[in-house]
């Protein structure tokens, strides 16, 4: 208790620098007149999410190779003179 933490275990804000997107969204009209709003302000009112990106498998191709054998490399074996 007491902690410089907001409830609810929010985290703060990650320094720009540390945001990997950003999205600019414009209302078009004020909530409470519904003038039409044009160009940014100075002080956008700024909330992240923190996203997990999808998991993708790696790919691994086992191979068994299959080396030849001494015996099959060797010469021939003598011709069989024995009728
Ligand atoms: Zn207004």
């Amino acid at each position: 208790m007491g902690s410089g933490r907001k409830r609810g275990g929010q985290l703060g804000l990650l320094p720009i620098e540390r945001v990997d997107e950003v999205v600019d969204d414009h209302p078009h009209t004020c909530r409470r007149c519904h003038t039409l709003l044009q160009g940014e302000g100075p002080d956008p009112l700024r909330h992240q999410v923190r996203e997990i990106p999808p998991i993708a498998p790696l790919v691994i191709e086992h191979r068994l190779q299959q080396p030849t054998s001494m015996k099959q490399v060797q010469a021939p074996a003598t011709p069989n003179t024995n009728f």
